[in-house]
């Protein structure tokens, strides 16, 4: 976790308490060995976080290990360049894994070696019954199921098929290895579940080496033994598959750690499994993984996320024993205090149009002092330049405003802030009566952090049209319009068309002009914003807004 992250208080939850407990009785001679384990088939999103977040925050709150293992035992799904970004997110998270990424794939020889000794026991059988006929007989939750015909074959037999299993003499599908446990458990994983099936698709890492794969059941809990893992910790669907795990540990008579179960994440207005994030790419709704919309790691890194707000949003999240639904302002909180803290503030006008300050002096420029971040007093101020035009918001002005309005008007006075106070003379409108221009005149001793104690009601941003840069900024809503679309059959139904917002005329300051990707800022009374690294060039600022300064969202309802 990174540094500026306060540890949190040990038995500040459940898991810490049954290690606590562990470290007293010395169970795994004060080991603590946790791990992120990850199935390359997609992009991590804010539910891995939350996991990578608690297990890596573990291990180093006990000063244990913390391994990155790619559980990368289906091939047909899996790519490098899945591989490549869950690294990249791991690393950007700051959870250290050391030397230590790790792959269920190094483990084939080890994992084929465990079955050949199950199968030695009388513990599991090569069996020929093709799917359907394998799920008929499994039975239902009511009813027991029926053994295979082939369940009883002998040792030596199953040894032999196995090995012609591997050695690629049988098509998909055409045989199985299944454990041999009890087909009538109510527990419906023990009903002989399939160890090893029949693929003959190239591995991303192991190449043509193997046509039979294992399965995600028989793999897991080898792998975590194999490492020495010592809380194997996962989301709670996984807690009836612990018999399971148990019974294949038990009957291989193999280090065996202790399986925690949590809550998964899940976030209001988002769907989070990967299968729909894939289908939201591959349907072209989102512009890629890293789309800013999208609740990926690489989302969030690209719309001006930190990782320290990611951590915090972990922390306040806290772990539960009981599936709930995370509203996601908790995460928009956690990231403006950090921006709050950290942002150099800048002025942006993003709907501008012009002010003309008739009694300023053509051709003069003068050079005024700007607050960097007034949380942050070290940071100190930066110069801005003043001159005759400049813009400020269409919105900060109105011919007729309603009561209570306090930003310009005609014939009324507002500050520009940190320049001086103006007033509006004069509206230009076109031939369609569209305001295109204001005419106003400023007041020369109300120059700001000048003697003049004159005041107004409102102070708004600008920036100077002379040197100001051309920017295009995009805003950001939630992607869907209701607040649990995956618990929907038709999700798709429930996109926001109104998520993202193009604005391609905005102005900045000349500050911006040096900025690197990624880089945060403050936009003055405008929100959060970051430079995008897919779209910004040398010839094109283009800002995401990572989010607006105060909840917009709740205040509206
Ligand atoms: P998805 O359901 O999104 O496809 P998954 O569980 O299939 O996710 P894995 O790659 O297997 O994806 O997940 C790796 C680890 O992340 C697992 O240990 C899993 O428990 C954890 N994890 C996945 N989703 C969440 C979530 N929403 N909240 C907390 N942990 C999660
Ligand atoms: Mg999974």
């Amino acid at each position: 976790m990174p540094d500026n992250i306060s540890s949190p208080k040990k038995s500040k939850n459940f898991i810490y308490e049954i290690i606590d407990e562990d470290l007293k009785t010395n169970k795994w001679s004060g080991r603590v060995h946790t791990r992120f384990p990850p199935e390359p088939n997609g992009y991590l999103h804010i539910g891995h976080a939350k996991s990578i977040c608690l297990n890596y925050g573990i291990a180093k709150d006990y000063n244990g290990k913390f391994n990155l293992r790619f559980d990368d035992t289906n091939p047909t799904k899996e790519e490098k360049e899945y591989v490549d970004s869950i690294i990249e997110d791991v690393k950007w998270l700051g959870a250290d894994f050391e030397d230590r990424v790790l792959y269920a794939s190094d483990y084939f020889e080890q994992m084929y070696d465990y079955a050949v000794q199950l199968i030695k026991k009388g513990k599991a059988y090569v069996d020929d019954l093709d799917n359907e006929t394998m799920r008929e007989y499994r039975g239902t939750v009511t009813q027991p199921g029926k053994e295979s015909p082939f369940r009883n074959r002998t040792v030596e037999e199953n040894l032999y098929l196995f090995e012609r299993m591997r050695n690629g003499e049988f098509n998909d599908g055409e045989k199985v290895l299944r454990a041999k446990i009890d087909m009538s458990s109510p527990n419906m994983l023990l009903r002989d579940p399939v160890m090893y099936r029949i693929i003959h698709a190239s591995h991303h890492r192991t190449g043509n080496e193997w046509c039979i794969y294992p399965t995600y059941d028989w793999a897991h809990g080898l792998e975590d033994s194999i490492e020495g893992i010592t809380h194997s910790i996962c989301t709670l669907e996984f807690e009836v598959h612990r018999p399971l795990y148990d019974w294949f540990l038990d009957q291989l008579e193999i280090y065996h750690p202790q399986q925690i179960e949590f809550a998964r994440l899940n976030l209001s207005y988002t769907v989070m499994s990967k299968r729909k994030l894939l289908e939201l790419v591959e349907k072209r709704i989102v512009d890629g993984w890293d789309d800013p919309r999208m609740p990926t790691i690489s989302g969030f890194r690209r719309r001006g996320y930190t990782p320290e707000s990611i951590w915090n949003f972990s922390e306040l999240v806290g772990v539960a024993k009981r599936d709930a639904l995370t509203d996601i302002s908790l995460l928009e909180y956690a990231i403006r205090e950090d921006l709050n803290k950290n942002a150099q503030r800048v002025m942006a006008v993003i709907n501008p149009i012009k002010v003309v300050i008739t009694n300023y002096p053509e051709g003069q420029t003068e050079f005024l002092e700007a607050v960097n971040n007034p949380e942050k007093p070290e940071s100190g101020k930066r110069q801005i330049t003043f001159s005759r035009e400049v813009f400020i918001e269409k919105d900060d002005f109105m011919e007729n405003p309603p009561k209570g309005y306090h930003r310009l008007v005609p014939g009324g006075e507002v500050r520009l802030k940190y320049a001086y106070i103006i007033k509006c003379e004069e509206i230009i409108k076109d031939n369609s009566g569209n305001i295109i221009e204001l005419r106003c005149t400023y007041d020369p001793e109300t120059r700001s952090g000048g003697p003049s104690t004159k005041k107004v009601k409102g102070t708004i941003h600008w920036v100077n049209s002379k040197d100001s840069l051309d920017a295009q900024v995009r805003l950001y809503d939630r992607l869907f319009t209701i607040e649990n679309p995956g618990a929907e059959e038709n999700w798709l139904d429930y996109i926001n068309p109104y998520s993202l917002k193009i604005i391609n005329n905005a102005k900045v300051e000349p500050f911006l002009k040096s900025v690197k990707p990624l880089d945060k800022f403050q936009f003055e009374r405008l929100g959060y914003f970051c430079l995008d690294y897919k779209y910004s060039n040398e010839n094109n600022l283009v800002f995401n807004r990572t989010v607006t300064l105060k909840d917009s969202w709740n205040a509206k309802k």
